[in-house]
């Protein structure tokens, strides 16, 4: 239940986030997912439609986006972007890369709504 904690620490953030801005509401939630971030989407989507009954999120939509992979190649410079497991260097094919991005589990973008503003 990798998502179930994610999720609880995601309504943290959402949840102090409102409190910072006098919000009555969570309306929407953007994720950003790296694909080595370990978590699975749709258990993410689940786990947040469980968790957010009762809380200021509760009509809130949650919108996912995955992250790919980025790499960057110490050998030429240049930077490829995986939506596989094949981590390679697109330019010369050196394995020696650097994951740059797509590690992550980020909440990108709150929407907050406040009464009567
Ligand atoms: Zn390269």
């Amino acid at each position: 239940m990798h998502e179930l904690s994610l999720v609880a620490s995601m309504f943290a953030i959402l949840e102090e986030q409102a409190r910072a801005h006098g919000a009555t509401r969570v309306t929407a939630v953007v994720l950003k997912v790296g694909v080595m971030s370990g978590a699975v989407p749709d258990l993410l989507e689940s786990a947040f439609e469980a968790y957010r009954k009762g809380t200021l999120a509760e009509g809130a939509r949650l919108e996912i986006v995955v992250v790919p992979v980025k790499l960057r190649c110490p050998d030429c410079g240049g930077s490829t972007v995986r939506e596989d497991t094949d981590f390679s260097c697109s330019a010369c094919g050196s394995r020696r890369v650097e994951i740059v991005e797509g590690r992550d589990l980020v909440v990108d973008k709150i929407e907050l709504e406040t009464d009567g503003a």
